[in-house]
């Protein structure tokens, strides 16, 4: 038996936030990305659900070390001490002491960050399994190929399965929501390179996967036309923050400047979908249902 299932975390007590990948093979379970130490209770409802306690687990697959995709991993190896743990070399040091880690993103996130992300409890260095990228991965009879795809973060890999022609990608391809054809980058501190992005985001279209799975949130099914909507994206923002710090504003303005930019690019976005149009037209479907209705009650 090979299935893999999506598992929604319910981040902040919302929907299709934060997803978990469990990829079962052969009595061989593994999660790609658990999530932060908030959602752990989430974590165990969604795993019984699959009839799957922490303790039938075998292995936990990281993209990277960020709090809302690695921060549950210290809590769930202390449950099941025989979990493997995978982990670019470059992450590794943060997995074993994660004390500077939690420093930076304390300084970020600052009284909102328990809440948020609740504990990060280290791994004891005999857990990690240590990438590199050019690995394959044997999780039962299913294989998963590793490849390094830094941008995001200097040690964020992708999972490829061959197989199903999926793409576990983390946050290397953006914010999408299932469904939806938005996409929003996430180029949070300290390691963005958009040089280095874009070549990953080479390496995965050049896997022609059928899928990608992204943390947040879900599949995409148009892997081509989501790589190249996301490459544009990416660009647009690297041009955009640079023209925005060539006017030498303060940082709170910068902030401003930038958040103004993104929202009117969103608007036109929604311009672009004739919300007016859209609009009418539902608004032309419930009346007719009504004045249906009431054309039946009165016959
Ligand atoms: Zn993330």
């Amino acid at each position: 038996m090979v299935a893999s299932a999506l598992l929604d975390l319910n981040w902040t007590g919302q929907a299709r936030c934060i997803g978990t990948a469990l990829l079962r093979s052969d009595n061989f379970n593994a999660l790609i990305d658990p999530g932060p130490g908030s959602t752990l209770t989430a974590l165990h409802e969604r795993l019984e659900v699959h009839r799957l306690r922490v303790a039938d687990l075998n292995a936990i697959l990281l993209t990277h070390i960020h709090l809302d995709h690695a921060g549950a991993t210290g809590a769930l190896v202390q449950e099941n001490p025989a979990l493997q743990i995978y982990v670019h070399a470059r992450g590794a040091a943060h997995m074993i002491d994660p004390a500077k880690l939690l420093d930076s993103a304390g300084r970020l996130y600052r009284q909102e960050m328990q809440k948020l992300f609740g504990d990060f409890l280290p791994v004891p260095e005999g857990n990690l399994r240590i990438l590199q990228g050019g690995e394959t991965l044997a999780l039962g009879s299913r294989e998963l190929r590793v490849l390094y795809t830094p941008g995001h973060a200097s040690h964020h890999v992708t999972y490829f399965d061959p197989k199903e022609r999926v793409a576990y990608v983390g946050d290397t391809a953006g914010i999408s929501i299932e469904g939806h054809p938005f996409i929003l980058p996430a180029t949070p501190p300290p390691d963005i390179s958009l040089e280095l992005w874009f070549a990953s985001l080479d390496a995965i279209a050049q896997l022609r996967p059928r899928r990608l799975f992204l943390t947040h949130f879900g599949y995409s099914d148009q892997p081509e036309r989501h790589l190249t909507a996301y490459r544009e994206r990416l660009q647009r923002w690297g041009e955009l923050s640079a023209e925005i710090l060539s006017r030498g504003l303060e940082q709170s303005e910068a902030v401003r400047a930038f958040g103004r930019s993104v929202a009117a690019e969103l608007s036109h976005y929604v311009f672009n979908g004739a919300l007016q149009l859209s609009w009418l037209g539902l608004e032309r479907y419930h009346r007719k249902r009504a004045e249906a209705k009431a054309k039946e009650s009165a016959g």
